[in-house]
């Protein structure tokens, strides 16, 4: 007993440890600045997921990693300041279950496309987990004038069914949320979706015909698979990058 009880403390452990890294990657590659979160489904149970609480990502620190239901509440017992947005992981996870870490950026270069009637298409090799389809939520739709915020369940709830089953949903005039099967393939989708939308942009003002990556293409790419050798490649760079790769190999101080 005394042995699983340490194995679900080291899983436990490494989960935060890795989410850590997540909110610093994400800062250290400009998808994240004051604003902006990454979460992770709770390693022992589907039903709960891991979040900081209210603090801009390059900050937090394993301490700041709270529990939350799926509803939005803390499971923990916790009374730290909560991020407002939170509901934005809450309607992901509670909406699909292979949904395994969401990330929520403001990042400048998707926001055209937010506010245009121009769809956003994968257009470079590195973000083809993206998908073919990249729908955008408009809180005005369902929900009239608000201050823009996802900051309760309905809120987060019509997101992810405009999300679908999408990896990623832009949302108007405010930026994006993106849900991965894994921490790293959400990490990916986050850094490589601002680079893609500013490359689109960038074909855009040159005229002509774009080409996108196909759907067959993106099949082949997809099925490498949400984990892997190359995967972990990028995650040991972007951590190293910024400064937090010991953060990869936490283990809590007992
Ligand atoms: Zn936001």
């Amino acid at each position: 007993m005394a042995d699983d009880r340490q194995t679900r403390d080291a899983e436990l452990d490494k989960a935060i440890g890795e989410l850590v890294a997540a909110n610093r990657i994400l800062a250290d590659q400009g998808v994240v600045d004051a604003y902006g979160h990454v979460s992770m489904r709770h390693p022992h149970d589907k039903n709960l997921f891991l979040l900081s609480c209210s603090r801009s990502p390059e900050l937090v620190e394993p301490q700041d990693i709270m529990t939350f239901r799926l509803d939005g509440s803390p499971a923990d017992g916790r009374t730290d300041n909560p991020y407002v947005e939170r509901f934005i992981h809450c309607g992901a996870y509670e909406s699909a279950p292979d949904v395994m870490a969401v990330v929520h950026s403001h990042a400048l270069a998707v926001l055209p496309f937010s506010i245009s009637s121009t769809p956003l298409k994968t257009v470079i090799h590195t973000a083809s987990h993206i998908g073919e389809t990249i729908p955008v939520w408009d809180s005005q739709d369902k929900f009239g004038d608000t201050g823009l915020l996802v900051s309760d369940m309905e809120q987060g709830r019509d997101l992810a069914r405009v999300l679908g089953h999408n990896r990623v949903a832009l949302m108007r005039g405010h930026g994006f949320t993106a849900a991965g099967r894994s921490l790293g393939e959400v990490l990916k989708i986050s850094i490589y979706l601002p680079q893609n939308a500013q490359v689109y942009l960038d074909a855009m003002r040159l005229g002509g015909t774009i080409k996108c990556i196909t759907p067959g293409e993106m099949a082949i790419r997809d099925s490498f698979g949400p984990g892997g050798r190359e995967l972990a490649r990028a995650i040991e760079y972007w951590a190293n990058r910024a400064g937090c790769g010991h953060y990869l190999r936490y283990k809590k101080t007992k």
